[in-house]
């Protein structure tokens, strides 16, 4: 494919995004962190909260040679949208005031997750100025967050009471169907899962793979 036949097919999808959903999202079924149908940076699924705006992470106005770069695309909520802007540098001296980015960086490593609760590690720069910018705890992210860790909850519950002939069963389908990417709050719900086990409330630890 040129580079002019993807401009045209970024273009046409854009303008049916609502019937291209899966067309545009196999484009990214081999990033690191696959959004799904899920908002680039506050992990809802779209349908919960707003159709969804194409993002662009470095925003035309300040890199319109970046508006049709694949790289450059996403989905985002209307929310996440307005509230990101065109917070954007272009100079590395700022480079730290920049947001992160999800498909290049883990969120465990610059956010620290208590159930429901997000807070930018103190040593992250980025993640302080994600959580300023995107307001990653805004009260109907917290209140979709705490129902999710609500459904986690009953899972584990579910979990520690079986008899032991069914643990396997119980957690494997905990890991493989609740608490992959393609989940919602996927980061939010790995972390609290890890907690429970460091707790000594599940015998089981996640696995790095379960991240990706
Ligand atoms: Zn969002």
């Amino acid at each position: 494919m040129t580079c002019e036949d993807s401009i045209q097919e970024t273009i046409e999808l854009a303008e049916h995004i609502d019937r291209q959903w899966d067309v545009y999202f196999g484009r990214y079924l081999e990033k690191p962190i696959s959004p799904g149908r899920r908002s680039f940076y506050c992990e809802s699924k779209l349908r919960h909260i707003t159709h969804g705006d194409i993002e662009h992470i470095a925003p035309n106005s300040k890199v319109p040679t970046k508006a049709y770069a694949w790289e450059n695309l996403t989905l985002a909520c209307d929310v996440c949208n307005e509230n990101k802007g065109d917070h954007f540098s272009t100079d590395p001296e700022k480079s730290h005031d920049n947001l992160i980015d999800p498909y290049a960086d883990e969120p465990a490593d610059r956010f620290l997750f208590l159930r429901e609760a997000i807070a930018a590690r103190p040593d992250s720069f980025r993640a302080k100025a994600t959580d300023a910018v995107i307001k990653l705890s805004r009260i109907d992210l917290l209140e979709r967050r705490r129902e999710r860790m609500a459904f986690i909850d009953g899972l584990v519950s579910a979990y520690c009471q079986a008899p032991a002939q069914f643990k396997e069963l119980l957690w494997d389908d905990l890991v493989s169907n609740h608490l992959t990417s393609a989940n919602e709050y996927a980061a939010t719900s790995q972390a609290y899962v890890r907690f429970l086990n460091d707790r000594g409330v599940i015998d089981r630890q996640l696995g790095a793979g379960s991240e990706k």
